[in-house]
């Protein structure tokens, strides 16, 4: 009786806060539960596959340890637990209490979302930029190399090193780093240094200088530098904030914080919805609900969503690719539009890729998520409903979540059907403003 009153409580204010003793201990291991083994990595030269011995030029041990780890779950330190404590976890479920209501919704038509808006950094993506770093550090490493296009993975992987008392080499895409200052600001204010890419400090760079003087740059040049610097300096491995198994394995404390949230409510939910980059924010949230169905145990339905000018999932080839432009990166068999596709402008910098996550991959090929794309007026319309309803400025990125999000809700309810939709709110809008501007 006591409980039925308190599920009824945290239903009013429509927000489930989890304690700090209830911050997952393990993270979620999608790799032994995949519908069929993932193809192994090749060696750019060679196009053999690649021995996991041969990425520790790149990346931590342990990190490969994980990449290729076949246990269910992965404990995380105690001490990487108290750095995430820092940033806020556990991050609240809300539900769109206002929203629903300005969408007429049945009171049996409901939506969920996650907050990982509330990162100090303003994105998922410093979940697995503090386990790098931390990672690294406990192996001795002392600087980190990295790339970032729009700036939120710099700012993440600044705030990280910072945490970890390393240093951290920035290569930002030069345009980005005209058009948003603010956040090369935040990634300095942090101790990182950022440079400009294509730059003067890499042979890639000088190369493409060289040929191009006004390069504005693009996220497969700003990995060539950034993974140069990485090989060419004393204690130095190179960061990635998605596609790869070990980053996705970090974000699963999303969906290992939801489930437990959910289940507070009382709820279970038929549709997660996230948007699709390389897929990290959307595994973090979807794969421990995944797993649950891969068992067997639910049928719940996975909604992958992606911008229609770069239609990775819904349009490109399940095929071996490189992860960069100047194919120095090891092959990945996944989704992808070939490594020259040039991504359209749009706002949402963080889903400008032309490959996918090879586990999601797996995952899209068998039919367990089903993605779909939705277009940036749309998008750019839910964001302001989200906006002027919840009072939360959501990243252009994950607007195309909430542009499902309503989507589904309102099919359900003109089908008279019951749902339970939970999205990922993936980051926040604040530093997109200029995006808004020009949009209103
Ligand atoms: C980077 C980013 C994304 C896209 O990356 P994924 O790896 O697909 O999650 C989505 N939302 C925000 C806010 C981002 O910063």
């Amino acid at each position: 009786m006591k409980k039925t009153k308190k599920i009824k409580e945290v239903n009013v204010f429509g927000r489930v806060d989890l304690k700090a003793e209830q911050l997952p201990k393990e993270y979620f291991n999608i790799l032994p539960l995949l519908p069929e083994k993932l193809a192994p990595p090749l060696d750019p030269r060679t196009k053999k596959p690649l021995k996991p011995k041969a990425l520790e030029v790149l990346f931590p041990k342990e990190l490969i340890k994980q990449e290729v780890s076949e246990k269910r779950s992965i404990r995380i330190p105690e001490e990487l637990q108290e750095q995430l404590l820092q940033i806020g976890r556990p991050r609240p479920i809300c539900r769109a209490k206002r929203l629903e209501k300005y969408l007429r919704l049945p009171s049996n038509v409901k939506i969920y979302f996650k907050r990982e808006d509330l990162s100090p950094v303003g994105s998922h993506k410093s979940n697995t930029s503090l386990a790098q770093a931390f990672y690294a550090k406990r192996e001795g490493i002392e600087k980190l190399t990295t790339e970032t296009g729009a700036g939120q993975w710099g700012s993440a992987v600044a705030m990280a090193t910072a945490f970890n008392d390393m240093q951290a080499e920035i290569y930002m895409v030069a345009l980005s780093y005209e058009q948003k200052p603010y956040r090369r600001t935040l990634m300095e204010l942090f101790g990182a240094q950022c440079y400009s890419s294509p730059s003067l400090r890499t042979k890639s760079g000088r190369k493409i200088l060289k040929q191009q003087r006004h390069c504005t740059g693009s996220l497969g040049i700003a990995i060539s530098e950034a993974v140069e610097r990485a090989v060419e300096q004393e204690n130095t491995k190179y960061c990635l904030g998605s596609v790869l198994n070990f980053v996705l394995l970090h974000q699963t404390v999303i969906g290992l914080e939801a489930k437990k949230q959910l289940m507070q409510l009382g709820e279970e939910p038929n549709e997660i919805i996230g948007c699709v980059g390389g897929g990290s924010n959307f595994a973090g949230l979807a794969y421990p609900f995944i797993g649950d169905r891969l068992k067997g145990k639910s049928d719940c339905r996975f909604i992958a969503v992606e911008p229609e000018t770069i239609p990775t999932m819904t349009k490109g080839k399940f095929t071996y690719d490189f992860g960069d432009t100047a194919e120095l990166t090891p092959l990945l068999k996944m989704y992808s539009l070939g490594h020259e596709f040039k991504p359209a402008p749009i706002y949402a910098g963080g889903l400008r890729y032309h490959g996918l996550a090879p586990t999601l991959s797996v995952l899209v090929k068998h039919g367990i998520v089903e993605p779909i794309t939705k277009n940036e007026k749309e998008v750019f319309e839910a964001a302001k409903l989200f906006v002027r309803t919840e009072g939360i400025t959501p990243a252009p990125e994950s607007s195309h979540a909430i542009r499902a999000a309503i989507d589904s809700a309102l099919k359900a309810k003109r089908a008279g059907e019951e749902k339970t939709i939970l999205f990922n709110l993936s980051g926040h809008g604040l530093l997109d403003l200029q995006a808004f501007k020009q949009f209103i």
